[in-house]
């Protein structure tokens, strides 16, 4: 099979209706889902290098599991139609059936077999009986029927039929799947490409981590955050480094960014005030889409196209980063990757807080679970760095109003369930 990389995504693609406003979460995520597509190529590789991989093409069984007919337990096979209600007793044949040692002959009717777990069936032998229900003196066995037709074995195929599909296109490979590829012969799988995440700190205040900052700077938080989360979610990090709040230094990186990176994450810098330089080139660059989006943390976002390299500007607070990183950049991800859309699944669980919170914007709490309660933390600064690595995970809030006391059900997205 050839290598394929697929079309660039269109440049207008992050384009809002003119007039829209304060786009809703739920809205947001449906326009990042119909207008992203995979980006990234194909490759074949060994299933069994495969664990974290996203399958570009499924996978077909290439013979069934199990092979042949083989035994559940270690016991005795025979023909069901010899056995009898009641006491049955039977002679054995010389030999036995084990597990990669098959019995070459033909049990004869009337007649038991020696079989182990794992062993195919003999000729002649239908049923097992479990050896801790039978009596023997090493030349016959006895036991008590009726017993089942079938006891004790597994049908050829009855796991998986050669030429099933047992794998979807974009799953990402887990080591039970590579089990599963394994068992029934698949070799070589084609996957995806691995989708390159590049992230661009802005800001003048900021300083390198391990260098020695003035008084006035703060260490960039954010690009580390952003790497780690892209390595975690099973991408590859690609470190663009830190830019100054200057227009041009912004601009060289953006290029720099577009050819060493599938999609480029910044933050900073992306609202629309004098050194909002993210936004502002962006919009040079004429793709520039602000997306109002009605949450807090995290508006606002700007979504453009660099070089036809979709670009995520996120804010600069680090609680906003990564909520919006968590909530838009991760699905968006999994589009670019082949992966499909994936939402995680929140779990409803009664809340350790109170709160009333205000119609028209969905919230996000840094939140965990502690005695089957959700808790969250005390303060909703967007700049306290200490409460997202307090948290494991996010309450969200409702778009509409919502009155929470203790023992209110509430949605709580474990940070595990993001991928994290
Ligand atoms: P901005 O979005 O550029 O206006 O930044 C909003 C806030 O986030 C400011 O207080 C910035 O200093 C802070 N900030 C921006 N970038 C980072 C970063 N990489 N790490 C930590 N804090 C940041
Ligand atoms: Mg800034």
């Amino acid at each position: 099979m050839t290598d394929l990389t697929p079309p660039p995504l269109a440049n207008d693609c992050f384009a809002l209706p003119p007039g829209v406003d304060w786009t809703p979460v739920d809205e947001a995520l449906a326009a990042l889902r119909d207008r992203l597509a995979p980006v990234t190529g194909t490759e074949t590789i060994r299933a069994v290098d495969g664990l974290g991989r996203i399958l570009a093409v499924p996978v077909i069984a290439g013979r069934s599991n199990p092979p042949q007919p083989n035994s559940a337990v270690d016991g005795y096979g025979f023909a069901h139609a010899g056995v009898v209600p009641g006491p049955n007793r039977m002679p054995l044949v010389e030999g036995r059936s084990a597990a990669g040692e098959p019995f070459p002959g033909t049990v004869p009717p009337g007649h038991a077999i020696r079989i182990l777990t794992g062993a195919t069936i003999p000729a002649g032998v239908d049923t097992v009986i479990l050896q801790e229900d039978i009596a023997t003196d090493g030349q016959n066995i006895a036991f008590h029927g009726p017993l089942k037709p079938g006891a004790n074995t597994r049908r050829a195929g009855e796991d998986v039929d050669d030429g099933d599909e047992i794998l979807p296109v974009g799953r990402r490979l887990t080591p039970a799947d590579i089990a599963l590829m394994t068992a029934v012969g698949v070799d070589r799988i084609e996957v995806r490409m691995p989708l390159r995440v590049g992230v661009i700190s802005t800001g003048d205040e900021l300083a390198e981590a391990g260098t020695k900052a003035r008084a006035d700077q703060i260490y960039d938080a954010n690009r580390p955050m952003l790497l780690a989360m892209a390595a975690r979610l099973g991408f590859v990090p690609v470190d663009l480094g830190r830019v100054a709040d200057d227009r041009d230094s912004l601009r060289a990186a953006m290029d720099a960014a577009s050819t060493a990176a599938d999609v480029i994450l910044t933050s900073g810098g992306a609202s629309a005030g004098d050194e909002d330089h993210v936004s502002a080139l962006l919009k040079e660059s004429g793709s520039l889409s602000h997306w109002r989006i009605a949450i807090k943390p995290g508006r606002p976002l700007a979504l453009a196209m660099w070089n036809g390299t979709p670009v995520f500007g996120l804010p600069g607070n680090p609680v906003a980063a990564m909520v919006t990183a968590l909530i838009f950049a991760r699905p968006a991800f999994g589009m670019l990757a082949g992966e499909g859309w994936n939402l995680p699944e929140p779990l409803l669980l009664p809340a350790a807080f109170s709160k009333s919170k205000k119609p028209g914007r969905r919230e996000y709490l840094r939140a965990r679970l502690r005695d089957g309660r959700v808790e969250v933390f005390g303060s909703e600064g967007s700049g306290r760095i200490s409460g997202l690595s307090w948290a494991e995970g996010l309450v969200e809030l409702p778009d509409e109003a919502a009155e929470i006391a203790p023992g209110t059900l509430v949605r709580y997205l474990p940070y595990a369930a993001f991928g994290l």
